[in-house]
């Protein structure tokens, strides 16, 4: 199965505590359906002193979360899209955005 959320997109968040928040994905993980998005669901995680660390204490950083809790925003029209596939001529699927017709990719 094809993940339709991908690297770069702008996902808006429809559920858990960042939910209405929109963001830019940074990394994709399409084996666990999860992804990393710019601003959204950081963690607080301690990390202790040593060596070489920047930092010490608690730090916050960004956390994966599930695709499900994220909508694509279209980067045509802006607007939450509802994702279809399509054939190219030359063989490429690409992703089209049901709202405004648009292709995404
Ligand atoms: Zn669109």
């Amino acid at each position: 199965m094809t993940m339709k959320i991908r690297k770069n997109d702008t996902v808006l968040v429809i559920a858990g505590k960042d939910r209405g928040k929109r963001g830019k994905v940074r990394f994709a993980y399409p084996k666990d359906e999860r992804i990393m998005v710019e601003g959204i669901n950081f963690i607080k995680t301690h990390s202790r002193a040593r060596r070489g660390a920047r930092q010490a204490g608690i730090i916050e950083r960004e956390a994966p979360i599930h695709v499900s809790n994220v909508i694509l925003l279209c980067s045509q029209c802006d607007h939450p899209a509802r994702i279809g596939f399509r054939n190219l001529e030359d063989g490429r699927k690409v992703r089209i955005c049901r709202s405004c017709g648009e292709i995404i990719d």
